[in-house]
């Protein structure tokens, strides 16, 4: 062999494997379960709803930190489209693109250079069919992402892979019929090549589930329903059949509730699924016959198995709910030191006013405290883990009116909490006054395909037309308190808690539990997005207000991501309610829309150090 052939030979090999090498630097990662399980670890991206796979919107970028936050200004805004209601879906980053979705399930992917949209693609939602069935606005929450598909809930009931390059359908899979009362507005998560999803509606008459899809072929894998049907039939699974011992009388009549519609989180170490369930439908339990049960699976916590939909284990915060306290809020997984003790804890600021600290390996409870104003239970028993409930709670039983708090709003909604490892704290958008009246409403008939709230509840209206019921005057005084009273007139509040010790660190004015959110970061920041349009930063120890920026988008405020393009980081999130539709008649306004004045276009809005373009007006 002459020496200059093997000479040729070998660099046209070289050259090969460096033009092999170089494509693939070029190509995007593709987002599979090890880039899942990854996911956040760089903070490059913002692959899934939470960020990372415990859901800790904690990013560890910290070009942006304490000393520079101020150079934040705006790079670029695009008009996500007509609007209709809040913008409440988190952002995802990948490979140089973000992608969102709007009011009506449109879904968008904007070149995040420039914010020049890539594409842009709309459900077609039969919008006069489906409104009558949204009970709390024409929202969704996210998207995710996987093997090169955006996977879209649909607010009418259908999940959808659309080509993340281009937009268009691969499948399309038919979760639930609006005819049926149900809707989609959480964020899919992915576990194993599976798509999880949930369905919203418990106002209405549903019985509540969540399921798995394959995320190939959008073929069902299976369903958990989170109410036990009908007991003349057989019973789906176990579990459902033990939780049927929990309940009395027809409730399979009244649909039961238990929708699946916020808090999800797959932890792939311990292979285990967390979902939240909501309401018991009606909300009193008297009207659902099972005065003193615990009516499993409401307003519970549920960890499965993702290869079956196995239930693994549960932990239920209000049993036998009557006060709409759905146990549907954003989890954060997390390994904390506790009593000297590393544990695997998996995380819940309830909407009843209660911060949980659970084992999420084995569902045992751990520990919790009030973070906010609570007077339906004077607190958890640290044995049992059950809620000590002030007998006067149960204006059902009691056919008294009551002021209660929380009320159905909740001290923590779905705006999104945060957790940074190094200082330690949980940053809970909190509404600290949250308070209502409960009264029976003791001519309930149920009213198929419409809301069967059953009860007459006091509504503080939102100034979107439409008069709220006079609201009952209270028959029995107020329980006494637990948890901080917030000071006369304040509403909103980022609460900066410690999960070890279940007190609280600091607090700051501003936000609440529905609209907006957080995001933490190594630059020892917690951004947060308020929902009258302002977007903020703190230094995480200490609280102290480091940025304010009227966004211009007042109101209709979605939670902020971060992530790094071309050595930069960005914060970029949704806001804006735009055209709103004519309240329906009989149908309270949705909770958190901001009241009043004209509204700005939503807009999808990217900040950088020394941003120049001028915000929105
Ligand atoms: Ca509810």
């Amino acid at each position: 062999m002459h020496i200059r052939k093997v000479m040729v030979l070998l660099l046209a090999v070289l050259g090969l494997i460096f033009a092999t090498w170089i494509a693939a630097g070029q190509q995007a990662r593709r987002v599979d379960d090890l880039a899942l399980r990854n996911a956040g670890r760089t903070g490059e991206e913002w692959l899934t709803y939470g960020l990372t796979p415990g859901e800790t919107r904690y990013s560890p970028l910290k070009q942006i930190d304490t000393t520079n936050v101020t150079r934040l200004g705006l790079a670029w805004s695009y008009d996500v489209g007509t609007g209709g209601g809040n913008q409440e879906a988190t952002p995802l980053f990948w490979n140089g693109t973000l992608y969102g979705i709007t009011n009506w399930s449109i879904v968008f992917a904007v070149d995040a250079r420039t914010g020049k949209e890539r594409w842009r693609w709309d459900p077609e939602v039969n919008q006069v069919t489906v409104r009558p069935k949204i009970c709390c606005g024409i929202v969704n929450r996210g998207l995710a992402i996987y093997q090169g598909k955006i996977i879209a809930p649909v607010i009418d009931g259908r999940l959808e892979a659309l080509d993340a390059e281009t937009g268009k359908p691969i499948w399309e899979a038919r979760v639930a019929y609006p005819q049926d009362n149900y809707t989609i507005t959480m964020a899919p998560r992915m576990a194993k090549g599976k798509v999880i999803i949930g369905v919203s509606g418990a106002e209405f008459p549903v019985r509540g589930f969540f399921a798995a899809y394959d995320a190939h072929t959008g073929q069902l894998a299976w369903r958990f329903y989170t109410i036990p049907g009908d007991p003349s039939k057989p019973f789906e699974n176990p579990a459902l059949k033990k939780a049927a011992e929990t309940w009395s009388g027809e409730w399979w009549k009244l649909g039961g509730g238990g929708t699946v519609w916020d808090g999800m989180a797959y932890d792939p170490e311990a292979d285990l699924i967390y979902l939240g369930t909501g309401n018991g439908g009606p909300w009193p339990e008297q009207l659902r016959q099972s005065k003193g049960k615990d009516n499993l699976f409401v307003c519970s916590i549920l960890a499965v198995k993702p290869d079956n939909g196995e239930l693994k284990w549960y932990y239920q915060p209000v049993p036998g709910d009557s006060w709409d306290y759905d146990s549907v809020q954003g989890f954060i997984l997390a390994d904390l030191t506790i009593n000297g003790r590393q544990r695997k804890v998996l995380m819940q600021a309830n909407k009843d006013g209660f911060y949980y600290v659970l084992d999420r390996l084995t569902g045992a409870f751990i520990s919790a405290q009030p973070f906010a104003l609570v007077t339906w239970a004077k607190g958890i028993d640290p044995e049992t883990g059950r809620p000590i409930i002030n007998p006067e709670a149960h204006y059902d039983q009691n056919k008294e009116s009551i002021i209660l708090a929380p009320g159905p709003g909740g001290a923590h909604n779905w705006s999104p909490m945060s957790f940074n490892p190094a200082t330690g704290l949980v940053y809970i958008p909190t509404s600290t006054n949250s308070t209502s009246t409960f009264a029976l409403d003791t001519n309930f008939t149920y009213k198929p395909g419409e809301r069967n709230l059953g009860i007459i509840r006091g509504n503080r209206g939102t100034g979107l037309g439409v008069e709220p019921p006079p609201q009952p005057a209270p028959t029995h005084p107020s329980p006494p308190a637990v948890g901080p009273v917030p000071p006369e007139g304040q509403r909103g509040m980022l609460v900066a808690w410690d999960p070890v010790t279940q007190k609280e660190r600091w607090r700051t004015p501003g936000g609440g539990g529905i609209g907006g959110g957080t995001v933490t970061s190594a630059g020892n920041l917690v951004f947060q997005v308020i929902p009258d349009g302002r977007f903020v930063a703190y230094n995480a120890n200490k609280g102290e207000k480091l940025l304010e920026i009227q966004s211009g988008l007042r109101g209709g405020m979605g939670p902020p991501i971060t992530y790094m393009l071309d050595g930069q980081q960005y914060v970029s999130f949704l806001g804006g309610l735009g055209t709103l539709p004519p309240p329906l008649p009989n149908a309270p306004p949705p909770p958190g829309t901001v009241p009043n004045g004209p509204t700005v276009p939503p807009k999808l809005l990217t900040f950088v150090l020394d941003g120049k373009a001028p915000l929105p007006h």
